[in-house]
């Protein structure tokens, strides 16, 4: 069992594992930049250790300095939270190397599904069904060509080291394919430093829909059903929600023993995410996250189970607290996300709080690590709190939502509230008709 916990991470993700740790008895250590001493995650963990400069190169990054940390306060275990190291196979080997546990999949499974082309080889041999492609990397625009035309425009060029929306690129015709193919490589080399990229067929009116997946790393595994992630905007969620709006039960059971049944095989540990695209009911894999994700609020509504809570016990080497059977969906839950972002152009607004207010009562959950006073740093992401809320069905939820916005005071910067408030005014949102493609049309027309 662990005594004390390090957080390699900041923001609402690291008040979200602190608050885990408290109610299991663990203590936590808490890391941070010159840039968040005064932050909420430094206030509430049990100690702190600052790790470095501002930059998140210099500091959430810092793989000595987070480590050095960890033999400091004397914590045995590292979570990474999400985005930073959470995805990077070598923090976690070097984690090991020096005796402490990191709270998530081995090293080896995190390199196989962070190379985009190994996830899809791995999903195919697993059983799970893929989008068509390319068979690998494609190296040139001549094979990009006779990849496309076997396959029929629209094509999408993404990287093979992708993430984050980035190193993405749809051609309609041929006409189009070598400027995306030359963009799509040049913006991976920027982002990844990998001008690998691979081709799928674009897919004209696709949901996003993700598997919750869970394993022991002893060859067991579960699903959490589903989540539709379809509102986005630049390959980015802005709303969540749990279950799908068009996801039959049968259709669930289906594709998440697919999943689970691939993660028992491969002996998977800890928290994972599916993501497939689904269109005219048939479901396609595109990638998997080998993390807790910044939406998992919306399952753990809907199941009433703590994943952080999971994520540690299974890193403690202990089995899953519940079956599959014991899985049951109580109700549907929506995420928004908050980001201190300027409208129209979503341009980073970082700045001093001068009055929050957080929305409460019956099914309301907000969790952020904003505070009255606060002043937002300029040099890490713009999301600043998540509001997720509960109801008995879709429709109870929607009302929910809309009575939590209003509540919700954040004074001093510009955040993406108002964009929630106008989207809950669409007859899509309410009947849940909408695609991935659907928020950036309905941006143009409206912002
Ligand atoms: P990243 O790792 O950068 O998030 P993903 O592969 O998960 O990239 O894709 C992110 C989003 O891009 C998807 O949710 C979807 O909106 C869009 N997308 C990706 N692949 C396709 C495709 N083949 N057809 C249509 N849209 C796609």
């Amino acid at each position: 069992m662990f005594d004390k916990i390090l957080i390699a991470n900041r923001g609402e993700i690291a008040l979200r594992v602190i608050r885990a740790c408290r109610e299991m008895g663990i203590k936590s250590v808490a890391v941070h930049s010159t840039a968040d001493s005064d932050a909420m995650h430094v206030r509430m963990a049990d100690e702190s250790v600052c790790i470095g400069p501002p930059s998140g190169a210099q500091s959430y990054l810092s793989i000595p300095a987070i480590i050095s940390a960890c033999e400091i306060t004397g914590a045995q275990a590292i979570h990474p939270g999400y985005g930073f190291l959470s995805e990077n196979a070598n923090f976690v080997q070097i984690v090991e190397d020096h005796g402490l546990t990191f709270i998530g999949p081995s090293a080896k499974h995190i390199s196989q599904m962070g190379d985009k082309i190994t996830a899809k080889d791995t999903a195919k041999a697993l059983g799970i069904p893929c989008v068509p492609g390319s068979d690998g990397g494609v190296p040139d625009i001549a094979t990009a060509k006779t990849v496309a035309a076997d396959m029929g425009y629209p094509v999408i060029i993404k990287a093979t080291a992708g993430g984050g929306g980035r190193g993405m690129k749809v051609a309609e015709t041929e006409a189009d394919l070598e400027v995306a193919f030359r963009t799509a490589r040049s913006e991976a080399k920027a982002a990844f430093g990998n001008d690998e990229v691979y081709m799928e067929k674009y897919l004209q009116k696709p949901r996003h829909i993700e598997i919750q997946v869970f394993g022991d790393g002893q060859g067991n595994g579960v699903h959490l059903g589903e989540r539709d992630c379809s509102l986005q905007r630049r390959h980015q969620k802005v709303f969540e929600e749990a279950p799908g709006p068009c996801i039959t039960p049968e259709e669930r059971a289906k594709i998440g023993k697919i999943c689970a049944d691939a993660i028992g095989q491969m002996g998977y540990r800890g928290a994972g995410t599916i993501e497939f695209l689904y269109e005219d009911g048939e479901f396609y894999f595109i990638e998997m996250n080998t993390r807790l994700q910044v939406e998992h609020p919306v399952t753990e509504s809907i199941f009433g189970v703590d994943l952080v809570r999971e994520q540690i016990r299974v890193a403690e080497g202990m089995p899953l607290s519940f079956t599959q059977d014991e899985l049951e969906i109580n109700g549907h839950s929506i995420e928004v996300r908050i980001n201190a972002e300027r409208l129209p152009n979503f341009a980073p607004c970082p700045g001093k709080i001068t009055a929050f207010h957080a929305p409460g009562g019956l099914g309301v959950r907000m969790d952020s690590a904003l505070y009255d006073g606060y002043s937002i740093p300029p040099y890490y992401d713009s999301l600043i709190g998540k509001l997720i809320v509960h109801g008995r069905d879709r429709q109870e939820a929607l009302a929910r939502l809309n009575r939590a916005l209003g509540e919700l005071i954040v004074d001093g910067v510009d955040t993406t509230v108002p964009l929630f408030h106008a989207l809950l005014q669409e007859a899509e949102i309410h009947s849940g008709e909408y695609n991935i493609h659907w928020l950036e049309r309905w941006l143009e027309r409206n912002l």
